[in-house]
């Protein structure tokens, strides 16, 4: 008897995500079909690929497992037209499902990606197709083509005929399992054809997208067709088999013989994408170690690229034969995004993961690996700009951790990095940023916040604008480590504008003592101390041409920005930054006013007061909190209140809330 189940993401309770979960199914099946319905032939590759991966895993677990495959060792996928019954059967001999996992598998959407899933659909056509890809949906899409599907499945290691599961769905939201028989081991899909897509059933149609999508598959895919001999009582049906695929693996051919079409529909097989790569490399490497690898870069990062047990994309296979999916081993964390195969002539068969980790051919392996993907990089940046730059905008983040961990790369790595800048629209590379520095310009300048056009504003880079120095956008949080890891680029220091004392030489001063300044020295001593220990110092600057103020942090402290990214993660955290220095911008007309009234005793009071509003006006224009907002908005109103008196030339009302000026507060 048919059970109807719920489609929910857990076994457990049946119930309660149903609802929630039907949503997501109706979403993701009007997205595989209003997105791909000029492609319906896909189906058949996604399939088949399902079924090799099936292969794959059976055969893996078979060397430990002796009795796995028992009599039937056979390994095969076989494609099965039904003219009379309207229906198409893709059927392997690989690990099959369980019960459980029929209705976890083929239940919820993508499994591990469900939820985030639906949490990204926009409703923008265009921009939910690529989710497909990230997300990997393949077997649905067998609804492209079919008004029902069934999928019949017996576990690899299940002894009786009986012991397998019918999973059945209409689309409609629901499905149904029930128990069912199988003669072997794996699985039948069998796709209830609508009536407008009986041309799957034609052998040229099937013959000719198995060359298309799926040749290189490491195992035979047979086409099974019937002939009809005789009429009425002598009618005969004759069965035959031909294998349609070459089978040969794709890495093994020399690169001259395959096309950029055969690379790509392989790429779709070993990544699961829906999309073309952006780039790929194929090499055989010779030497102490020998393998093959076959390398992409895909167009659009997967929604698990920061999960900590995100996918990985490296297949290994020894000596042509297929051992284990998600090869962690073989890539550097911070290539994580590349998709492909490595095809190993020394590793053993049954190598498992943990040898893996501590093989010392692996290390090598590794290093292999990223210098090629690295080479890969290197040429597109070169060749291809515009698609670097999509690639960089996708897996930028993640290849700047390189810069900390690839001791031996980071020199390349470092030249593979991009920004923005505010000398030109679109990314600089360093090299392209030291080409344009201008004679005299003494080092790389950067500003590190979270926004381009909030940085492009910045009180802090006024004096090197007006210099003509162009300035970074350190945006990324990870780009507060990137000048550690790289201090200097060509013999040019990597400088903050944020931090330290400007010079237009580039070297660090210390600061002076203001009793020596004749000119400003009064003043810097009344802001001081106005300001007590909530700065290092007060000091003049070049570094400001238009604003009054900033504040800077010392050379080797951890500046404002980062002080920010900490707080986010850590926020329960004391004051985790140095001290900074209040920096005065001497050709303000707002400043030259101060230093003249200084000398007067009784503007002490206001000139203390005025320094509040300065300070916290310096915190504001770099985007930090400041600790008193209130506190600010009352002097504020103060001063417009008197200016507004004066401009109508009466004398200055009193102010309702005219606080004293306040008792230096630490920032919150
Ligand atoms: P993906 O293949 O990207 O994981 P699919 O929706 O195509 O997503 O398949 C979901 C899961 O169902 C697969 O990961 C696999 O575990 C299981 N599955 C699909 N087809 C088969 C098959 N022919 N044999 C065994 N398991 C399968």
């Amino acid at each position: 008897m048919a059970e109807a189940a719920t489609m929910e993401p857990t076994v457990e309770s049946a119930e309660s995500e149903s609802h929630d979960f039907q949503a997501e199914t109706q979403a993701l099946l009007s997205l595989v079909i209003n997105s791909l319905y000029t492609h319906r032939e896909v189906f058949l590759r996604e399939l088949i690929s399902n079924a090799s991966d099936a292969l794959d895993k059976a055969r893996v677990r078979s060397l430990t497992e002796h009795d796995l495959l028992g009599e039937d060792k056979k390994l095969e996928v076989v494609i099965r037209p039904d003219k009379a019954a309207k229906t198409l059967t893709i059927a392997d001999s690989g690990v099959g499902m369980t019960r459980e996992e029929l209705q976890r598998f083929l239940g919820t959407i993508a499994f591990s990606g469900s939820k985030e899933f639906a949490k990204r659909l926009s409703g923008d056509a265009a921009k939910d197709a690529s989710l497909i890809g990230q997300f990997g949906v393949g077997f649905y899409s067998a609804f492209l083509v079919a008004e029902r599907v069934d999928v019949t499945s017996r576990a690899a290691g299940v002894t009786e005929a009986e012991q397998a599961w019918r999973w059945s769905s209409a689309a409609d939201g629901k499905f149904a399992l029930a128990p069912a028989t199988r003669a072997r081991r794996g699985t039948d899909v069998v796709l209830h054809l609508r009536d407008e897509h009986l041309e799957f059933l034609e052998t040229w149609k099937l013959r000719e997208l198995v060359r298309k999508y799926s040749d290189f598959v490491g195992y035979p895919i047979s086409l099974e067709t019937e002939e009809t001999e005789g009429e009425g009582a002598d009618e005969k049906t004759a069965r035959s088999c031909e294998v349609i695929n070459r089978g040969t693996a794709l890495w093994t051919r020399p690169k001259a013989e395959v096309t950029d079409e055969q690379y790509a529909e392989f790429y779709k097989h070993v990544s699961h994408d829906w999309d073309e790569p952006l780039a790929r490399t194929h090499f055989t490497v010779e030497g102490q170690q020998l393998f093959t690898g076959l390398l992409f870069l895909p167009k659009h990062a997967p929604f698990d690229l920061f999960h900590r047990d995100g996918r990985s994309g490296i297949k290994l296979y020894v000596k042509r034969v297929f051992v284990m999916e998600e090869c962690k081993a073989l890539l550097p964390e911070y290539l994580r995004f590349v998709r492909g195969v490595i095809d190993s002539d020394d590793l053993p068969l049954n190598v498992s993961r943990e040898v893996l980790q501590h093989d010392r051919h692996v290390e090598q392996i590794q290093r292999t690996v990223a210098r090629k993907t690295v080479d890969m990089l290197e040429e597109l940046a070169k060749e291809r700009p515009d698609d670097y730059a999509t690639f960089w905008r996708e897996f930028g983040v993640v290849l700047k951790e390189g810069l900390h961990l690839d001791h031996d790369l980071k020199d390349r790595l470092a030249k593979l990095c991009r920004w923005e800048s505010s000398g030109r629209e679109g990314l600089t590379s360093l090299a392209d940023y030291v080409a344009r520095m201008p004679e005299g310009q003494p080092a790389i300048y950067y500003i590190s916040g979270q926004d381009k056009a909030f940085l492009a504003k910045s009180p802090h880079i006024e004096g090197l604008k007006a210099k003509g120095w162009e300035v970074l956008y350190f945006t990324d949080a990870v780009d507060e480590w990137v000048a550690t890891a790289v201090p200097e680029f060509e013999g040019k220091k990597l400088v903050s504008a944020t931090k330290g004392a400007f010079s237009a030489d580039g070297e660090q001063k210390a600061d002076a003592d203001p009793k020596a300044d004749p000119e400003w020295g009064g003043l810097l001593e009344l802001m001081k101390n106005a300001l007590g220990d909530r700065v290092k110092a007060v000091r003049m600057t070049d570094r400001l041409t238009e604003s009054p103020v900033c504040l800077v942090a010392g050379e080797h402290d951890l500046g404002a920005n980062l002080e920010r990214i900490l707080k986010q993660h850590a926020p329960n955290q004391a004051m985790l930054g140095g001290k900074r220095t209040l920096e005065l911008n001497g050709k303000h007309p707002l400043l030259q006013n101060l230093k003249r009234l200084q000398p007067d005793l009784s503007q002490r009071e206001h000139l203390r007061e005025w320094t509040e509003v300065l300070y916290d006006q310096a915190l504001l224009t770099e985007g930090s909190p400041i600790a008193d907002p209130v506190l600010f908005a009352e002097r504020m109103s103060k001063l417009l209140l008197e200016v507004s008196s004066r401009a109508l030339g009466a004398p200055a009302a009193e102010a309702p809330a005219a606080d004293a000026p306040a008792a230096p507060k630490l920032e919150a």
